[in-house]
């Protein structure tokens, strides 16, 4: 039996060359995630990652599992993801259910399943059920705003970017009054045409009484899916939203976390599309369960991404495992999320970098997460305080 002996975090954290900002205050200066490896005692070390947003301080995960799980993980049995899961999150359930902690579980549980993997041979995808598709098509996020900046001229000329490589669809930030959102997605679908994709993200920058003519001004442009329009506390308001009955979906998840965050989503079918992230939400075993309530109303589930590349890499695996729903010739499928916002060491932390060709990222075969992580990458950009 393989037995967990070393369990070791990293805070992560590098200045953005460009600072940004979204429809949320405050500018965006540093990227930050808090990554972890275990290690087992045949010498296997698996990898995990704790989303870090705008602004979130990657402490707080680390200091969850150096304080409060590392302690419950070693001398255990890596395979036993459920069973770990199960007793991380009720280890923490009287100071956690939500934020950083389910970040802390969720690092925990693809490092898990990346060790599940490698002892047994087989890519994460495999082991979670099989893959449905062995490509992906992504959506570009990006239209971060810099101080200064000419808007909505500098939103066509990075729509184009994306166009010119090869993405089919994008995700446009939005939050900045109704008049000034309506002017920046028109900007850009003058920008790519009709046949691409255009997302619209607000950030949850309204209430749910302005966001209804959000909802009724966008449907006139062509929006697939407008995501956060209102405060992920509002459960009621975004089913009202849907309840309007426009053509674009509703999305909304990524500030959202476990089964029993999910549970009055898919159950009252507030949104038509449920987004937690594979590093903040529970990782593959958290997100699963979620994906069960999802499909179980009938909803579509979409993750959200934005962390590195273990993030990235965890998304594509448990992308490629999910359903089209339904499964039909005119099924829904999911899309990849595929930052394209500035991260100073997104890319470099592992080898195998995801590639986009033919406007497609393979999902990767290679058995766990298949991905090497560079250490002095993680050295390099850790800040953790030394222990006291
Ligand atoms: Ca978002």
């Amino acid at each position: 039996m393989p037995t967990i002996v070393d369990v070791q975090t990293w805070v992560l954290r590098a200045e953005v060359p460009t600072p940004f900002f979204f429809a949320q205050p405050g500018i965006v200066t540093h990227r930050s995630s808090m990554v972890i490896a275990i290690t087992t005692d045949d010498g296997r070390i698996g990898y995990g990652e704790a989303l870090c947003n705008g602004h979130q301080p990657a402490d707080i995960a680390a200091a969850t599992v150096d304080s409060s799980l590392k302690p419950l993980l070693i001398g255990r049995d890596p395979l036993h993801t459920g069973v770990l899961f199960e007793e991380c999150y009720n280890r923490t359930k009287d100071f956690g259910m939500k934020g950083a902690v389910v970040g802390a579980i969720s690092a925990i549980d693809i490092a898990l399943w990346d060790l599940k993997g490698q002892i047994l041979g087989r890519p994460v995808h495999t082991l979670l059920g099989g893959a449905f598709r062995s490509t992906l098509a992504p959506y570009a996020t990006g239209f971060y705003r810099v101080e200064g900046g000419a808007y909505p001229e500098l939103l066509a000329e990075e729509a184009q970017r994306h166009l010119d490589a090869g993405f089919t669809a994008m995700k446009v930030k939005i939050g900045f009054g109704i008049d000034s959102d309506l002017r920046s997605i028109t900007a850009v679908r003058e920008a790519v045409g009709d046949g691409v994709r255009i997302l619209a993200d607000a950030n949850h920058a309204y209430n749910a009484g302005t966001a209804r003519r959000l909802v009724r001004e966008l449907d006139d442009l062509d929006v697939y899916w407008l995501e956060e329009p209102i405060s992920p506390e509002d459960v009621d308001g975004y089913r009202s939203l849907v309840d309007m009955g426009p053509k674009l979906l509703i999305a909304a998840g990524e500030n959202e976390f476990s089964r029993h965050g999910f549970w009055p989503w898919a159950t009252t079918r507030a949104v038509d599309i449920l987004q937690p992230d594979l590093a903040a939400a529970g990782g593959f075993t958290g997100v699963q369960q979620i994906q069960t309530l999802a499909l179980s109303a009938g909803l579509a589930l979409n993750p959200h991404v934005w962390g590195t590349a273990i993030g990235l890499v965890a998304a594509i695996h448990f992308l490629a495992t999910i359903p089209p729903v339904p499964i039909s010739r005119a099924g829904q499928e999911p899309m990849l999320e595929y930052d394209q916002s500035s991260h100073p060491f997104r890319q470099h932390l592992v080898e195998e970098l995801p590639t986009m060709a033919n406007g497609r990222v393979m999902v990767p075969d290679r058995p766990g997460l298949g991905i090497t992580v560079d250490r002095s990458v993680l050295d390099r950009f850790d800040q953790k305080s030394p222990v006291r």
